[in-house]
C-alpha cells in the first residue's frame, strides 16, 4: 500500500506549508497523519475491529507496521479469507478516506455503520460471481457474514 505514502494528509501538506490545523477530520482529537487516520483514530479503530470481528480474527493491530508485518507474514495462502482480508482493508482505506474528504468539503458526516456497510458493499462486489469452495465450513460462515452470494 505504498500509495499511502503520497496521500496529501494534514500532516503531509504541513510539512509542505500548506496547512496550519493539523486536527483529525474525523475524530477532531489526534492529529491527522497516515497512521492516525487510518489506524489509530478511534473511527479507524471501530472500522477495522468489525473487519477482523467479521473475519473471525483475533488479531488486533497497533499500527500500520504491526498490521502490515503480520499480512505479509498470513496473506500468502490462496484461502477466501486472504482475498477478504485484502479486499476489506483496501476498502477501509478507500472509505477512511472518501469520509474525511466528505466532512471536509461537503461538511457531511456519515455514521461508522453507514461506513462499515460501504466496505461490505465493496467486498460482497468484488468477490460477486468468484468461484468459492462453499463445502468448506469457514468459507461457508465467511461468505453468511459478508453476504456473499
Ligand atoms: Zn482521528
Amino acid at each position: 500500500m505504498a500509495f499511502l505514502d503520497r496521500l496529501p494528509t494534514k500532516g503531509r501538506l504541513n510539512r509542505m506549508g500548506l496547512v496550519n490545523d493539523l486536527h483529525c477530520t474525523l475524530c477532531g482529537v489526534g492529529f491527522e497523519t497516515r497512521n492516525h487516520l487510518f489506524f489509530e483514530c478511534p473511527i479507524a479503530t471501530a472500522l477495522w475491529s468489525a473487519i477482523f470481528d467479521i473475519n473471525g480474527i483475533r488479531f488486533r493491530h497497533t499500527s500500520w507496521e504491526t498490521l502490515y508485518n503480520w499480512a505479509i507474514a498470513t496473506w500468502k495462502r490462496k484461502s477466501l479469507l486472504t482475498s477478504l482480508m485484502k479486499i476489506s482493508s483496501n476498502a477501509l482505506i478507500y472509505t477512511i478516506w472518501k469520509e474525511r474528504n466528505k466532512r471536509i468539503f461537503q461538511g457531511q458526516a456519515s455514521t461508522i455503520d453507514v461506513m462499515f456497510k460501504a466496505i461490505k458493499e465493496t467486498v460482497g462486489f468484488h468477490l460477486r460471481g468468484r468461484p468459492i469452495n462453499r463445502f468448506d465450513t469457514v468459507n461457508i460462515n465467511l461468505c453468511n457474514q459478508w453476504g456473499i452470494i
